[in-house]
């Protein structure tokens, strides 16, 4: 079902908006099937489980680290990480950076944004995305490239919520895209809203259990 599930997603989706197959919590074997279908970028948020899945599948796969950092674990993955997701203190950007520069190379990364109402949710508020960016000490961080924002809304069916929310990011997106030409990707959307936040802008979507089938345990 991996292959068809894809195909069938992929098939919707304009081709400016990329997907990430989120692969937490799955079995090598299904990512290899996922592989065999053509799909490239996969997405994880453990970074133990990403650097073992990494270790046994093709080189040419693109590795996101979708989840909330810990920063002591970065250094595991700072040789082939290609995106992370979830950055939401300049404290990480900081370890993001010092980690890159031991391998010689550059760590692209996305802002996460608060846009959830719900306490739980990760990510910085609107202010201070721009202070960072905007700030002298972010300039002086050679390694590390914010290439975009992320944001993940709330877990409602309410669509107006939902549109609001992915609105918002979208207009900060654009806000700060127009005068920062390293800005280029959004990420936002999953299975469950994906196609709402393609109408509201995302280029990003990040996509589990649409492709790989529900998740045995909640994460
Ligand atoms: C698990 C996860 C997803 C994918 O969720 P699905 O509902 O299975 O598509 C997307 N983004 C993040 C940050 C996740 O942790």
């Amino acid at each position: 079902m991996i292959k068809e599930n894809l195909i069938q997603i992929k098939n919707t989706l304009p081709k400016e908006v990329t997907l990430v197959a989120v692969s937490k919590t799955k079995p090598v074997a299904d990512l290899k099937e996922a592989y065999e279908a053509g799909q490239r970028i996969f997405g994880e948020n453990k970074i133990q489980e990403m650097v073992a899945k990494y270790d046994e599948l093709p080189k040419d796969i693109q590795w996101h680290m979708i989840g909330h950092l810990q920063r002591n674990k970065v250094k595991y993955m700072a040789h082939f990480v290609d995106l992370i997701h979830g950055v939401d203190s300049f404290k990480t950007l900081v370890e993001i950076n010092k980690q890159a520069l031991k391998h010689d190379r550059t760590i692209n990364c996305l802002l996460q944004a608060r846009i959830a109402k719900e306490e739980t949710k990760f990510g910085l508020p609107f202010e201070e995305i721009k202070n960072i960016i905007n700030s002298k000490e972010f300039s002086n961080l050679n390694n590390v490239k914010v290439v975009g924002l992320m944001g993940m809304a709330t877990f409602t069916d309410n669509q107006d919520q939902l549109t609001a929310e992915f609105s918002s990011l979208s207009n900060l997106f654009n806000e700060i895209k127009s005068t920062n030409s390293d800005f280029s990707i959004l990420s936002m959307g999953m299975s469950g809203d994906y196609k709402l936040a393609i109408d509201c802008g995302s280029t990003m979507i990040r996509v589990g259990s649409s492709i790989f089938g529900a998740r045995n345990y909640a994460i």
